[in-house]
């Protein structure tokens, strides 16, 4: 079946259609082999599809409506989600005098640029509780690596070679056990108990003389905040080992809890969830790092200072880990973040936490009758729900998440984290209106329903798609099909 809006790109192409129209050309015109090495120049035109300009336009015009962002529906991807992107961010992002600034500028052309970095450090440094902090990083999981390279840094400035093992909650974040193999240490994994919070005799039992850090996702995945940090920072402290928060998702403690005051030496943001940096396919993102007093001589250099002279970046730092990224950090999120930050005010921001928690409590109670609520208590800025009971029915999380496809949503986050069955982790976050929230709740009643009375519905979701379940394994390891002409 194809419509013009369904055919592929190929499928439109007429031999010598074309999109543009160029005047003549009234200079000499240059042979490419003049140009180019005979090796890099193609022996033949490469396969590309011939169309006029609406073709091409109302291509990318279909394109656009089958893709599923923050400004087109609800979002609900526990842990990853996309909160918000304000569009006076993105004004402001573009003004001239920040879009096309360049990064060899001196830095006498840039101060204001500098002065923005800098403060946004500051009101990081006050939200965190922090004493120093760096935007170099581009993204979470490269701020956790920072830190933990930081961290071993420290360890071995004080002789200490043997702390080589990094302790990570099994209902930590996935990246956390990633990010501490590629820093060159061991993971140990500790167990959740029943309340779905860091089972202490378990980290009693792992700790030692080897301990590196405690890595702690707080509120972990499960949306539940840890209950016991004090003590557990008693426990890592008192054996040597520094500790580690990640801190992606503040939208769930931010203007309540900071976690400098909880006795964490390190942590990381995520500009791009909580303070509305739009992400996506990767990038570009930005995972600031902030560290108490010990830790600050090995911060990345440079570190940006404010001098009588102005702003500069500072070089001299024997003890820094080195560069972690070109220039100083994905400079466009972070004037998004600012602008965020200085736009919402310590009101705003503390709002954003109080409607994240309550959004979640909401939804969460109002599923729960129709699934299994794994762990029955009160939430932070997420939650997971089981869908053990559907299963029961032959209906899987997967056929769930499908379905939703067909009422317009983004599925939650499903089978993570890995200590529940037939998981689904939903975030609602703190932008959405009742409105909203009902009708996914009424949306999930209903496949809920569905699954008791009609579950084929749901196994060959989703009806209303362009295209329908794909094979994602497949998808995954061959991410790309050339066409085939037939
Ligand atoms: C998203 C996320 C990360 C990783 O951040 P990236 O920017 O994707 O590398 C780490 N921890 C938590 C809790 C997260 O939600």
């Amino acid at each position: 079946m194809h419509n013009e809006n369904q055919a592929l790109i190929f499928e439109l192409s007429k031999p010598g259609r074309i999109g543009y129209s160029l005047p003549e050309m009234d200079i000499p015109e240059v042979e490419l082999s003049d140009l180019l090495p005979a090796e890099y120049i193609r022996q033949e035109d490469a396969d590309l599809p011939e169309v006029s300009e609406l073709d091409i336009m109302r291509h990318y015009t279909a394109l656009s409506k089958r893709n599923h962002g923050v400004d087109s529906g609800f979002y609900p991807l526990g842990s990853c989600t996309m909160k918000y992107n304000p569009k006076v961010n993105e004004n402001v992002a573009r003004y001239n005098g920040f879009a096309h600034l360049h990064p060899l500028q001196d830095e006498s052309s840039v101060q204001g640029a500098m002065e923005l970095l800098y403060d946004l450090q500051e009101h990081l440094i006050e939200i965190t509780g922090m004493d120093e902090v760096t935007l170099q990083p581009a993204a979470g999981a490269h701020g956790e690596w920072t830190g933990l390279m930081m961290i071993r840094a420290y360890h071995e400035a004080n002789g200490d070679f043997n702390r080589t093992k990094v302790i990570v909650p099994d209902s930590a974040h996935g990246t956390n056990p990633a990010s501490a193999t590629v820093a060159g240490f061991e993971t140990l994994t500790v167990k959740s108990n029943d309340q779905g919070l860091v089972d202490l005799e378990d980290l009693r039992r792992v700790v030692g003389d080897d301990t590196a850090a405690l890595m702690l996702t707080n509120p972990n995945t499960l949306g539940l905040f840890e209950e016991n940090i004090l003590e557990m920072a008693e426990i890592v402290h008192g054996a040597g080992g520094k500790l580690y928060y990640d801190g992606a998702n503040l939208n769930a403690v931010l203007s309540k809890a900071r976690p400098g005051d909880m006795g964490f030496d390190v942590v990381h943001l995520n500009l791009h969830k909580t303070f509305t940096g739009p992400h996506g396919g990767g990038g570009p993102g930005s995972g600031p790092v902030g560290v108490k007093e010990d830790l600050i001589p090995y911060l990345p250099k440079p570190i940006l200072v404010k001098t009588e002279e102005g702003y500069t970046f500072n070089y001299d730092r024997p003890q820094s880990i080195g560069r972690v990224k070109p220039y100083y950090g994905n400079f466009g999120i972070n004037v998004r973040a600012y602008t965020y930050i200085r736009s919402m005010g310590p009101d705003g921001l503390k709002a954003v936490t109080e409607n994240a928690v309550l959004n979640a409590n909401y939804m969460m109670r109002k599923l729960a009758p129709a699934f299994d609520l794994p762990y029955d208590k009160h939430c932070k800025h997420e939650f997971v729900l089981s869908g053990k009971r559907q299963k029961k029915l032959g209906v899987r999380t997967l056929d769930i998440a499908k379905r939703l496809l067909d009422f317009g949503y983004h599925p939650p986050t499903i089978y993570f984290p890995l200590n529940v069955e037939e998981c689904m982790m939903i975030e609602p976050t703190e932008t959405e209106s009742k409105e909203t929230l009902d009708s996914f709740i009424d949306a999930m009643l209903q496949i809920a329903k569905e699954a008791e009375e009609n579950p084929e519905v749901v196994q060959e979701a989703p009806h209303t798609t362009v295209i329908g379940r794909l094979d994602e394994t497949l998808a995954a390891r061959k991410p790309v099909l050339r066409y085939q002409k037939d």
